[in-house]
């Protein structure tokens, strides 16, 4: 496995913040310093197997935060319009956790990294027919398959009505990007019918896909990302509609399994630099989530080979430095005792 390299960060002061975010005015210049630093990378590639993400425009580059109060900070293409795709998976997994039970999507789906990349199909098959993660082609389309509806077309429906509740806002399907898709996403149709297979899916395989499909080509911007991200670190709350999306516990889960697993078999790394749960995807976007604070929402559709924009990563590493969001790191609270074990 490719390592995730140098992110640029390691010159840059840690800071560590246990409360809020940080003021107004130091958010602002943050996240504007963050995208003037990463905006001149130009490595990595625009994703080209689903055909119709090929002509999304490289230069592209917004970033979001969103605090748990509600404020909002924007820079660059903020706005720019783009599929959900993997960013997908995090909020359909919360919304079927919130309907079936911690302990059920536990056992159906599993929590562990495959150390694989997103659609191996090797992985299931490692794992005796397990899909392992609902973050991974195989466990998402599982997950989709658990959501309780009566036909897939209702199922559709919930997924996106949830999905839009997390944005807040109705959340509409790109019907070039679906259908571009449903037409070359053999290898999804494949891994649905393995699972089946195994006796693990719920549903008409080829069905769940769809739906799956669809949930994928909902159209949000790095906003909508970020929102949908503090819903998450709101415990639930959308910080700007106050609806509340699911509960706490759900939350928790869905970060912890995030944060193994979000950034494909680049989730250690990931931690490791950056120390926040986070999700990306093919298209471009990466929400990183700081729990009780609020989210990151980046979309620029370069990416490195797992998958992950190159840009998106820097500049969220750099936030999460500089704003104090990562949640492994504490200060002491002073000692006056040498250290007794040199
Ligand atoms: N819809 C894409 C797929 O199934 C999502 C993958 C991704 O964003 N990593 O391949």
């Amino acid at each position: 496995m490719e390592p995730l390299g140098d992110l640029g960060v390691d010159e840059v002061a840690q800071l560590v913040h246990t409360g809020a975010m940080p003021e107004r005015d130091d958010v602002t210049g943050v996240i504007d310093e963050a995208h003037a630093r990463t905006i001149g990378l130009d490595d990595g590639e625009v994703a080209t197997y689903i055909p119709e993400l090929a002509d999304a425009d490289p230069r592209l580059f917004g970033i979001s935060v969103v605090g748990t109060d509600g404020d909002h900070y924007a820079v660059g293409d903020a706005d720019a319009a783009f599929s959900i795709q993997s960013i997908s998976k995090a909020f359909v997994y919360a919304l079927v956790c919130e309907t079936r039970g911690h302990y059920a999507v536990r056992e159906a789906v599993g929590v562990n990294n495959t150390g694989l990349p997103f659609n191996s199909v090797m992985a299931v098959e490692l794992n005796d027919g397990h899909p392992m993660n609902p973050m991974v082609n195989a466990g998402a389309i599982a997950t989709t398959a658990m959501v309780p509806a009566g036909s897939a077309t209702e199922r559709w429906e919930i997924i996106r009505r949830g999905l839009s509740a997390f944005a807040g806002h109705p959340l509409e399907l790109d019907a070039s990007v679906y259908h571009s898709e449903a037409a070359t996403n053999q290898r999804n149709q494949a891994l649905a019918r393995l699972l089946e297979s195994y006796g693990r899916m719920e549903e008409d395989p080829l069905e769940a896909v769809d739906v799956y499909t669809r949930q994928c080509s909902l159209v949000v911007d790095a906003h909508d990302l970020a929102v949908m991200g503090a819903t998450l670190a709101d415990g639930g709350v959308n910080p700007v509609t106050r609806e509340r999306v699911v509960s706490e516990q759900v939350c928790r889960d869905v970060l912890a399994i995030m944060a193994s697993a979000g950034m494909y078999e680049r989730s250690g790394e990931w931690l490791f630099e950056i120390g926040l749960p986070a999700k990306s995807g093919v298209s471009g976007g990466i929400v990183a989530v700081a729990p009780g604070k609020g989210a990151v929402g980046a979309y620029s559709p370069r990416l490195d080979r797992a998958g992950n924009s190159v840009r998106g990563q820097r500049a969220v590493a750099y936030l999460s430095r500089t704003l104090g969001l990562n949640m492994f790191a504490a200060h002491d609270v002073g000692s006056t005792v040498k250290r007794s074990w040199t």
